[in-house]
């Protein structure tokens, strides 16, 4: 016995590539985590909850405490939430995400999603029965435009999903792309599912800008954040749901039996950190940024053309542009079985059309972490020069 739409799916490309890491002993800057342990003082807090606060059920909804962290936190976006009706506390932002699909799409419904996608968007609209209205978004620019959005909203679009920063491409939506896309959601009364678990990881000029808070998506956008992505403890799987009271009642309909809650310990340490992080939201984008600059500058001197990255824990390569005459995804298995790197394929974020010259790399490491991957990219470019000649 077998649902047919998780029998047709392949395991994620995360796992595959992470796999592939380990089995050959290489260098993984495919899937998104970070090479340090995270802020100590964080995992302290949550020690002394583990130990000695409560490690009964919290409430469904989250621990207080963590919810008003939460709304609080938003203050600095600019946002006022009630944290007792419109903060749902999730297990990750990937159980946010599940929630916000099964809870408000209703079998029948459009939902406009923008290509490259993270990849439990699609198989999760579709289990609630979403009809996935697919966007092509290509380098190096990566946007919509209005013409894009009057093809894909029809009269049966009730929701939209926007990832930004955009995880893969390390792009971050600007104000008119943000007003652009509120303009059609208003007009054609949909939600707007907004991922924005990189919001804290952006450099240089580029400012996130919530969706939630443009003229009109206040009662009608869900925003989702994750702690792990915010304090650099992807494994916590801590993350978060606001939206309006009628919204966040339908999604706490979803997550009570999704998954019900989230361990206590990880929720005090994330409350904790809210709380005392003011520092540590200034250095952590510091501290990538100089790892970020440290990649592009290594992969450049190898000849490598590196595209912008705005956000996010990751950068692209042009493999075309660089010489490189094979898809993204054969490369990146070469790279990781030949020459000992691993990174992902874009293409791999696409259902339809893919772009397939880009190849994913995650620079959240340490120095001697990235300076290894740069060199075993540069061995795999020579062995799949060698193949094509
Ligand atoms: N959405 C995007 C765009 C992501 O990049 C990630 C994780 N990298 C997630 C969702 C999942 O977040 P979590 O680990 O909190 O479930
Ligand atoms: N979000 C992470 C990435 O983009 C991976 C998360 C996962 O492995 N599920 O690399």
């Amino acid at each position: 016995m077998a649902n047919s739409l998780y029998s047709g799916l392949p395991t994620t490309i995360f796992t595959v590539m992470s796999a592939l890491a380990r089995e050959h002993g290489a260098v993984n800057l495919g899937q998104g985590f970070p090479d340090e342990p995270g802020p100590e003082a964080i995992l302290r807090a949550a020690s002394e909850a583990l130990l000695h606060a409560s490690n009964q059920y919290p409430p469904m909804q989250g621990l207080p405490e963590l919810r008003e962290a939460v709304a609080h936190h938003y203050t600095r976006q600019g946002l006022q939430l009630d944290p007792t009706r419109e903060v749902t506390v999730t297990s990750g932002a990937t159980e946010a995400l599940a929630c916000a699909f099964l809870g408000l799409i209703e079998p029948g419904d459009e939902v406009v999603l923008f290509q490259p996608l993270y990849d439990s968007y699609l198989p999760m609209v579709r289990r609630a029965g979403g009809v996935p209205r697919l966007a092509r978004l290509e380098p190096p620019h990566w946007r919509f435009d209005r013409a894009m959005l009057e093809r894909l909203f029809t009269d049966r679009t009730r929701m939209v999903v926007l990832n930004n920063p955009l995880n893969p491409t390390a792009t971050v939506f600007g104000e008119e792309d943000l007003a652009l896309l509120a303009e059609f959601c208003v007009r054609h009364d949909a939600v707007a599912v907004c991922d924005e678990v990189w919001e804290q990881v952006v450099f240089g000029n580029a400012i996130h800008r919530p969706l939630i808070g443009f003229p009109g998506m206040r009662e009608r956008t869900v925003k989702i954040g994750s702690a792990g992505k915010m304090f650099a403890l992807t494994g916590w799987k801590v993350g978060w749901l606001l939206a309006a009271p009628a919204l966040t009642e339908m999604i706490a309909k979803a997550h009570q039996f999704l998954t019900f809650t989230t361990a206590p310990n990880l929720q005090a340490g994330v409350a904790w950190g809210l709380a005392n992080s003011e520092a540590w939201f200034e250095a952590m984008p510091e501290a990538l940024d100089r790892s970020r600059q440290r990649l592009t500058e290594g992969l450049r001197r190898e000849g490598f053309v590196v595209l912008p990255s705005e956000g996010t824990y990751f950068l692209n390569i042009d493999l075309a542009a660089s010489g490189i005459d094979e898809d993204d995804a054969s490369f990146c298995f070469r790279s990781v079985k030949e020459a000992g790197v691993a990174g992902i394929p874009v293409s791999a974020f696409y259902e339809t059309d893919p772009v397939t010259n880009v190849l994913r790399l995650c620079f959240a490491k340490r120095d001697a972490t990235l300076d290894a991957g740069v060199e075993g990219l540069a061995r795999a470019r020579d062995l799949s020069r060698r193949a094509a000649a």
